[in-house]
């Protein structure tokens, strides 16, 4: 797996704020030309006044479901069996759990679509600066088998302020990511497979503002050809996007 651990020397990031969307509306009242003028000298038709009295709702952005496949480019990951690599299996699972999602209606990106390089700093921006609604980080590694859900466990209580450190960044999602991670496990528990649900002080969740779990596959070294099959990556893709989707379910309109 070998992932990297929060360390204190991180640096400190403010958290990024949201960009807000505004919805700019064109009045497309006809223009009346009477004879004799010119378009620029009409008088803008007065318009009436709304009837409800209510102020026209923001629209709501879309919920989407953040995927990250772990490693890529140049970090392999772990190797299993001397040359099944871990940046390919967490590709295809994610690409396994971005059409189980769509399956049940909800939306799903992928950070990395290839085989490409991208940093742990560069995961956490990409997740912080969309509207994410669930983050899910995808490994792969040993030791044991089945299948490890993961929240985030934050190295102590933030300070208060304005604020957040960077490596504290999650302290506000924590609380669903948990709940999430359990809906998750607890999917995962009706297939075949062990299931382990823990926190760990890991990079990037601490570092993303949304909800942020992790699901890692666990490698049984007799069994290594297992983790590429279609039916394990099936099997747990389809319980992880069931634990998401009655998550938000549960959780209304929040992620
Ligand atoms: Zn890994």
């Amino acid at each position: 797996m070998r992932w990297t651990n929060f360390t204190s020397g991180t640096p400190m990031r403010g958290l990024l704020l949201l960009l807000c969307c505004a919805w700019l509306t064109v009045s497309a009242s006809p223009t009346h030309q009477q004879p004799g003028t010119t378009p620029s000298q009409t008088t803008p038709r007065p318009q009436p006044a709304p009837q409800t009295g209510e102020k026209p709702r923001p629209a709501q952005p879309e919920f989407f479901v953040l995927i990250d496949a772990g490693h890529g480019g140049d970090d392999r990951g772990a190797v299993f069996g001397g040359k099944l690599q871990e940046k390919d299996v967490t590709l295809s699972l994610a690409r396994q759990l971005r059409s189980e999602l769509e399956n049940r209606g909800i939306s799903a990106r992928l950070i990395r679509e290839a085989d490409s390089t991208v940093s742990l700093e560069h995961r956490a921006d990409v997740a912080n600066a969309q509207r994410t609604g669930v983050y899910v980080a995808i490994h792969a590694g040993a030791p044991g088998s089945g299948v490890r859900v993961y929240a985030a466990l934050l190295p102590s209580a933030p300070a208060a302020g304005r604020f957040l450190p960077w490596e504290a960044a999650q302290s506000n999602s924590l609380e669903r990511s948990k709940a999430i991670a359990d809906a998750v496990a607890k999917e995962l528990q009706k297939t075949t497979l062990p299931v382990a649900r823990l926190n760990s002080p890991l990079r990037p969740l601490n570092n993303i503002v949304a909800p942020a779990i992790a699901v890692e596959l666990a490698a049984d070294p007799n069994e290594i050809h297992v983790l590429y099959s279609a039916k394990l990556q099936n099997s747990v893709a389809s319980a992880v996007a069931t634990g998401i989707a009655k998550s938000r379910a549960q959780m209304g309109t929040q992620p």
